[in-house]
């Protein structure tokens, strides 16, 4: 049956969790779209796992209220509200087999003989291990039991799959496997995902859209490329990807754009992007990040220019970075991060080379301090 669907899958109405003096969820407003997978990213403590779990129904709100396709789900017990869960921790029933365990919760729910082992086939060849429903769990790796647990949770069809951390105890090469193959096989089942994870590769790697949680609440929701290139917070900028930031006032503002003068005396141009920022007198923090930074070659120019002095060149295989300081700019230490791909070997630059960086205005972003 096609569902008579608002595009709303799961809202959560000002859902707040209170665990004694800790406020773990604050306020939170999140729609999840039909379909979308949608991810829950933060550092640790901030309040992924009690959202998700509020959601699943073993944790219950402080205030708020949690709906799925427009109903409350407050007094529907977690077995009957017909969601898909992996969780960090998968845990297979080790004396069971992994067909035994896959069609666990399919019996539970009386399902035929046949049907049950039609869906065990259909499921293992999902996640790419065909032919290992007779093997214990403690004859499969790390990685094939993470897939069977991905399997367990979407055998009895759910339409709504929440994934808690699941690929954090793998290696990081089956770990980047593992993400193509969720993300592909979210694609083929159109169901919606709820993803929580602390990792920013991950979440900009899978998701249609990423909410960003700092301290129980929402600091941004966004499509990947717009968290990435769009912050609208100093956390948000911080904490997705790598940037050099500076402190500065706003000297002038020019539409969306601001000039900006910084500690040294120096006046760059930015996008004013975070709140209350396009204004003269403004506070401002200035977000760049390292791979829109270039070495000028003489004579070469820049919307944006600045003198600085190498002070290591660190090799990383695919690109290299050039720490560099400039005076009354950057980091605490007045420290610049430039980041180059490596397309011909290291550059022959000593440390205490002078160069020249620059930057479009456009890849500098002016945010509230
Ligand atoms: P995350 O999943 O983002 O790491 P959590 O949702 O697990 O964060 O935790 C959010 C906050 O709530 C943390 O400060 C955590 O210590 C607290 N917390 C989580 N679960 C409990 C609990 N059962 N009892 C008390 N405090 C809890
Ligand atoms: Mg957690």
């Amino acid at each position: 049956m096609t569902e008579k669907a608002s595009t709303v899958h799961v809202r959560f109405a000002d859902v707040s969790k209170r665990y004694g003096s800790v406020l773990a969820v604050k306020n939170l407003n999140l729609d999840v779209l039909r379909g979308e997978f949608l991810t829950l990213l933060g550092p640790s403590g901030s309040g992924k796992t009690t959202a998700l779990m509020m959601l699943a129904g073993f944790e219950e709100p402080t205030s708020g209220e949690i709906l799925v396709n427009d109903r409350r789900i407050d007094n529907v017990p977690p077995n009957r509200r017909g969601i898909g869960m992996v969780f960090q921790n998968y845990a297979l029933f080790p004396h069971m087999t992994v067909a035994e365990n896959l069609a666990f919760p399919l019996e539970v729910r009386g399902l035929g003989k046949a049907e049950i082992a039609e869906r065990v086939a259909s499921v293992l060849d999902m996640v790419r291990l065909p032919g290992l429903g007779e093997r214990r769990p403690d004859q499969l790796s790390g990685g094939q039991q993470q897939r069977i647990a991905v399997a367990r949770a979407l055998i009895f069809k759910p339409t709504l799959v929440l994934m808690d951390e699941p690929l954090s105890a793998l290696d990081k090469q089956l770990r980047e496997q593992m993400q193509y193959e969720i993300k592909d096989i979210h694609a083929r089942l159109g169901v919606t995902f709820v993803y929580v994870t602390h990792d920013q590769t991950e979440a900009l790697t899978m998701s249609d859209r990423i909410a960003v949680f700092d301290a129980g609440t929402i600091q941004q929701l966004s499509d990947p490329a717009t968290l990435y290139e769009r912050p609208q917070t100093r956390f948000v900028a911080g904490f997705i990807g790598e940037n050099n930031r500076f402190d500065g006032t706003v000297e002038r503002v020019e539409g969306q754009q601001v000039a900006v003068r910084l500690v040294s005396g120096l006046t760059v141009r930015a996008l004013a992007v975070g709140e209350d920022t396009a204004r003269t007198g403004a506070p401002v923090v200035l977000s760049l990040r390292p791979e829109r930074l270039a070495l000028l070659h003489a004579g070469a120019e820049a919307d944006n220019m600045l003198q600085a002095t190498i002070r290591q060149t660190v090799y990383g295989g695919d690109h290299i970075r050039l720490v560099c300081t400039a005076e009354g700019v950057g980091g605490p230490a007045g420290q610049l991060v430039v980041k180059i791909p490596n397309r011909s070997g290291v550059p022959s630059l000593e440390p205490g080379a002078p160069v020249r960086l620059g930057w479009r205005t456009e890849d500098c972003l002016a945010l509230a301090p």
